[in-house]
């Protein structure tokens, strides 16, 4: 930001712009500034769960991470209060993967934070699903998705080349 903040403040000023105007920003997105989209999938997990709880859906079914995303929850995850809702034994964790036609090889994949905030620095409009995995168990769910990114530059301009 080299123009500089007009209230000499950059909190003040993302404020002013709406972007979260009361309470602090959570922590795991301090460092994102393209945030958007944001879509939470609490509903749809508890629903789930009420499926496992009434007998409906096996557990099997639930638990069924794959060592791909067992794998990436390792070495790519980070920790989270929420104790697993199946075994109760561990907390899980938050693996975020990052899809985008221009993220080349790197969409598809699961990245840290620190990744996706450099991702949203410097790469066009990608999505963010984070999933919450147990370690123990294999429960895995989808929590939260959002979009991240620089956005996409106008493509009216683009177009007009092609005309
Ligand atoms: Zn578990």
């Amino acid at each position: 930001m080299s123009r500089g903040c007009p209230a000499g403040d950059p909190r003040v000023c993302e404020a002013r712009r709406g972007a979260r105007p009361r309470g602090r920003p959570r922590a795991r997105r301090r460092t994102l500034k393209h945030v958007r989209q944001i879509v939470d999938y609490a509903l749809q997990r508890r629903s789930r769960l009420s499926d496992v709880h009434s007998g409906r859906t096996a557990v099997a079914d639930v638990c069924d991470a794959n060592p791909y995303l067992l794998r990436a929850a390792k070495f790519h995850g980070r920790p989270s209060s929420t104790l697993c809702p199946i075994c109760r034994k561990e907390q899980v964790t938050l693996v975020s993967w990052v899809f985008g036609d221009r993220l080349g090889q790197v969409s598809g994949s699961a990245r840290t934070a620190e990744e996706i905030a450099s991702l949203d620095a410097t790469a066009e409009e990608f999505t963010v699903h984070v999933v919450e995995v147990c370690r123990t168990c294999s429960w895995n769910h989808l929590v939260q998705s959002y979009v991240a990114g620089l956005p996409p530059r106008s493509t009216r301009r683009r177009r007009r080349v092609a005309e």
